[in-house]
């Protein structure tokens, strides 16, 4: 006979659900197990509410924008974008609400997912409180995700500020100035996305270039192509006091300047967007009383996902160390596999050897295993194959030859180490390298394989050409003249 909801005990309690959450419910509930989905505020998590989802759909507003302005690239006539601020983020909203039936409580409970909301808490390490429920199970997964981070300079709590949290559904005027903290994956998104979208945007950076985990020669790219489109980007500022000014906000920043000291300048925008980093939520979680080790970077985790109590698991945001939808579906995938597993041995470790992501500027940047400065910090002797986008006719014929993708290879090899795309649909066109990593496929089977004419796919397989030609030495140009000359004869 079924237990009731909330009764008995559960093969497994997840705490969260975001996608990490959200996939490993339905994977536990798809193979017949009897689980539960605690969720405190909105169902989907980040990624659709406050992430990935409204970002994108933004983004999407804001590339046609762009290319409006660019009309006369494709030979019409100059012409100005006619567009409502608001009926664009009415428009975001519209798309992520097309999208959200895919994770509601209705969904879940359809597919046999006990769905609790509030506040979940550890009450023993086998029990989580929500709502005035206690929930029992054989397992439990932390998947609580993380938060933006607020940085702890004076006056921050008197002044209004957006976070991801708040952007996409609380801002309801165009500013006509924005201070965008934060030059890393979410800040350069955004910030570009609200110039195009009219507003006049500063990227303030703390470190020396615009994101800082992918090469210099992909940052400084970006930096020209913020600027070139107007964004005010400052590099090495550190902000030392908000205050308000009238309806404004007044940001005293610390800017260095190669050898000298720090000159102090001020900047008055009518919105600040945070985007300096995340926190995990492993607050009020009651993770110290029942012996779960976590600091602030996160949940610590085994290479199983086990937390320091063997049968609590942890996935997504919360563990890190790569904050990604795909990373936390990725984790949760283990987790359900390791929860049904009984014994260590038959359990999966977590892979992190061929992880992509994508930053969704414009142009894209995309990447998957080593760049160079990673490379070189780990001294991997590498080949590197650069190629430029002007190159791929697909690019030129769609006026988008902006860009280059670099390709390192196990030197004298064409094993794929590692792959950085700038350029339109990058993140798309970088999946050829992920699996060509992942199936240890080398350059030469990419040059050798058939690609459509004319796609930017191509771009693959003119990298693999370029793999072919640094094989061409000497000695076998000699041997191929050799026969040339001799089928003459
Ligand atoms: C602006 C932005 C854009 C992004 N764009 C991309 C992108 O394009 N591609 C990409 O791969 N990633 C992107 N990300 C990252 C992505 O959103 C996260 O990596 C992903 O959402 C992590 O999923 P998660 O399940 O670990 O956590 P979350 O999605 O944060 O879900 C955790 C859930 O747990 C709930 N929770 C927390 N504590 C408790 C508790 N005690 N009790 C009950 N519930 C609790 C929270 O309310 C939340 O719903 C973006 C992030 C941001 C902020």
């Amino acid at each position: 006979m079924p237990q009731r909801k909330g009764e008995g005990i559960y093969n497994v309690v997840v705490i969260g659900a975001g996608t990490a959450g959200l996939v490993t419910a339905a994977g536990t509930a798809g193979l017949g197990g009897r689980v539960a989905l605690i969720e405190r505020h909105k169902m989907g998590g980040d990624c659709l509410n406050f992430g990935c989802v409204p970002s994108k759909a933004l983004i999407s507003s804001a590339r046609l924008i762009d290319k409006i302005n660019r009309a006369e690239e494709w030979g019409l006539r100059k012409t100005e974008p006619q567009f409502d601020f608001n009926e664009v983020l009415t428009r975001m909203r519209a798309r992520r609400a097309q999208i959200a039936p895919n994770d509601s409580q209705e969904r879940f409970e359809s597919l046999g997912v006990d769905v609790f909301r509030g506040q979940a808490k550890f009450r023993s390490a086998n029990e989580v409180e929500v709502d005035g429920a206690i929930l029992g199970a054989k397992n439990f997964v932390i998947a609580a995700g993380s938060r933006a981070a607020i940085p702890k300079v004076e006056g921050i709590e008197s002044v209004p500020y957006f976070t991801n949290e708040t952007i996409f559904d609380e801002l309801n005027f165009k500013p006509a100035s924005m201070i965008v903290l934060g030059g890393g994956p979410i800040g350069c998104e955004l910030g570009q996305t609200f110039a195009r979208l009219g507003v006049q945007v500063t990227i303030m950076q703390r470190g020396s270039r615009l994101l800082p985990r992918e090469d210099r020669d992909v940052s400084e790219f970006l930096e020209k192509r913020l600027k070139d489109e107007n964004v005010s980007v400052m590099t090495n500022s550190e902000v030392r006091s908000v205050a308000r000014a009238d309806s404004k906000i007044d940001i005293k920043i610390a800017q260095r300047t190669s050898g000298e000291a720090a000159c102090e300048t001020n900047i008055v925008a009518d919105a600040l967007l945070i985007c300096i980093g995340r926190r995990p939520n492993i607050d009020n979680l009651g993770l110290d009383s029942i012996g779960v080790d976590a600091d602030k970077r996160g949940v610590k985790v085994n290479s199983y996902l086990q937390t320091s109590q063997p049968h609590i698991y942890a996935a997504g945001d919360i563990v890190g160390p790569f904050l990604f939808t795909h990373m936390a579906d990725a984790h949760a995938r283990v987790v359900v596999r390791n929860i049904l597993m009984p014994f260590q041995f038959l359990r999966q470790k977590i892979d992190y050897a061929v992880v992509p992501w994508c930053t969704y500027v414009d142009p894209e940047i995309a990447t998957v295993g080593l760049n160079e400065t990673a490379a070189r910090e780990k001294n991997i002797e590498y080949d590197l194959i650069v190629q430029k986008l002007a190159e791929v006719d697909r690019a030129v014929v769609e006026s988008e030859e902006s860009g280059f993708a670099k390709v390192l290879v196990a030197k004298g090899t064409d094993k794929v180490l590692g792959a950085t795309l700038v350029c339109e649909s990058a993140g798309d066109l970088l999946h050829e390298f992920v699996l060509a990593m992942k199936c240890r496929v080398g350059l030469g089977t990419i040059s050798s394989t058939i690609h459509v004419y004319p796609t930017l796919a191509e771009l693959a397989r003119k990298i693999g050409d370029k793999y072919n030609k640094t094989r061409l030495t000497p000695t076998a140009r000699k041997v191929f003249g050799w026969l040339y000359r001799r089928n003459l004869h």
